[in-house]
């Protein structure tokens, strides 16, 4: 792989910092070394103590005021060395990426923490998209992602999708346009970056099958493209076994992977992971170092030392009991859609995540119906037109979240919004 190539070039021209290169050096160094180098603030002076934070199993996670020291200092740009080989080890167990070119143990694969998945992804696509650039995505996709990618001055293309995400006959068709021997001749306009969300998708719901995922894969190949896998809602896959990632089947190194904690551990903590070929990773962290830094010493503790108190098992079985309850909220919220909406609109029953996208019929835009109407009714869902490439094109969905109400209140909504449509009729 040629990562060159991908880059932008604010992104290649991106220098290590001398100063964090030697923060970075002071703490792999032993005690004994006596530094005048750094610009660390002597934590003294700082007012906080000592930490003790109470978990809901009864465990405390304490910070003694040596730790809390160091939980109040700055820290390497790419994540503090205990978290990290805590998730490398998680990534290495869940997705085994192919070993053939392409294995942690060539140190070819790299992660570092990011500020949630969100710092991951707004930093990939500035390392990676020029202005008049085309991209490829399947809308109705994240807003956040649309936020992060149009200012960049993109051209954004729409791969056709269903309630099993992005079709690989109609990416094919798409690339069609291009011929795979000429991408990497000079002016070439074919797509270098794919972005997906494979399960789960905000706002679809939608879970791409292990079957697609290979075939998207393989074009990715023919056109030499990268693949942005963002995958929040990955843990928050309802049945097993959960589907192979495109991480799992990255033989060449093409797959950017972002995770997030904001739906397992927490989303104000703010802590995600991009994984990734190490040229690239390392390009993040460059961009890491000259903006936030790193992600909260403080938190980035927090979740290692639970982490570790866990284990990998300890983990798992926390996730286990996260997607009981999405999974009974989901179906409470089928059934009450059942219940009120059968006349009204459509859905498919997501496997993953916390959305269900329902399609109203009869209403060609949903836009005025809720942002003028549905207060009235005392009921609030996001209009569909947010998602789309252009959001001023009518839609006529609504995503309705299942994370947050309880499944009276769910029941109660659904009543307000099918009378809320029967009076839009
Ligand atoms: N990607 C997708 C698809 C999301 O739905 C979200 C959260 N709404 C994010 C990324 C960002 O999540 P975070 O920054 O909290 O990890």
């Amino acid at each position: 792989m040629n990562y060159a190539r991908f880059l932008t070039a604010v992104s290649g021209a991106r220098k290590p910092s001398p100063i964090r290169l030697l923060t970075e050096l002071q703490q792999r160094s032993p005690p004994s070394l006596i530094s005048l180098a750094g610009g660390a603030p002597n934590p003294n002076t700082f007012p906080f103590q000592s930490a003790s934070i109470q978990v809901k199993n009864g465990q405390t996670i304490t910070f003694d005021e040596t730790a809390m020291k160091r939980a109040l200092q700055y820290s390497a740009s790419n994540g503090i060395p205990e978290l990290l080989t805590w998730m490398k080890k998680l990534q290495k167990d869940l997705h085994n990426p192919p070993t053939c070119s392409y294995s942690y143990e060539r140190g070819q694969m790299d992660m570092c923490v990011t500020t949630g998945s969100q710092e991951g992804l707004c930093k990939v696509f500035e390392m990676l998209v020029n202005p008049g650039d085309n991209v490829l995505l399947d809308a109705p996709t994240y807003s956040g992602t649309l936020a992060a990618l149009q200012p960049l001055g993109c051209n954004i293309i729409n791969v056709p999708s269903d309630q099993h995400g992005m079709i690989p006959a109609a990416l094919k068709d798409v690339l069609s346009r291009w011929d795979p021997s000429e991408v990497h001749k000079p002016g070439s306009t074919a797509p270098r970056i794919l972005y997906t969300i494979p399960n789960g998708g905000n706002p679809t719901g939608a879970s791409m099958t292990a079957e697609r995922k290979r075939d998207v894969y393989e074009l990715a190949r023919l056109y030499d493209m990268l693949i942005i896998e963002d995958d929040p809602y990955y843990f928050l896959q309802f049945e097993k076994p959960w589907a192979p990632t495109f991480l799992s089947m990255d033989v060449d190194g093409r797959i950017i992977r972002t995770d997030s904690f904001s739906k397992i551990l927490s989303s104000g903590l703010r802590i995600g992971f991009v994984t990734g070929p190490k040229p690239l990773v390392d390009r993040i962290v460059l961009h890491i170092q000259a903006s936030t830094m790193h992600t909260s010493t403080f938190t980035q503790l927090m979740v290692s030392q639970l982490l570790h108190s866990w284990g990998q098992e300890g983990f798992l079985t926390h996730i286990d009991g996260v997607i009981d309850f999405y999974r009974k909220q989901r179906d409470a919220m089928i059934s009450s859609a059942d219940r009120w909406l059968k006349d009204v609109a459509e859905w498919h029953a997501p496997s993953a995540g916390m959305f269900l996208w329902i399609k109203l019929k009869g209403i060609a835009d949903t836009q005025q119906l809720i942002m003028e109407k549905a207060l009235e009714k005392e009921v609030l869902l996001v209009p569909g037109g947010v998602f789309m490439i252009n959001s001023g094109d009518p839609c006529p969905y609504v995503r309705a979240a299942f994370s947050l109400s309880t499944p009276e209140q769910i029941d109660e909504a659904f009543r307000r919004l099918s009378l809320l449509i029967k009076d839009a009729l």
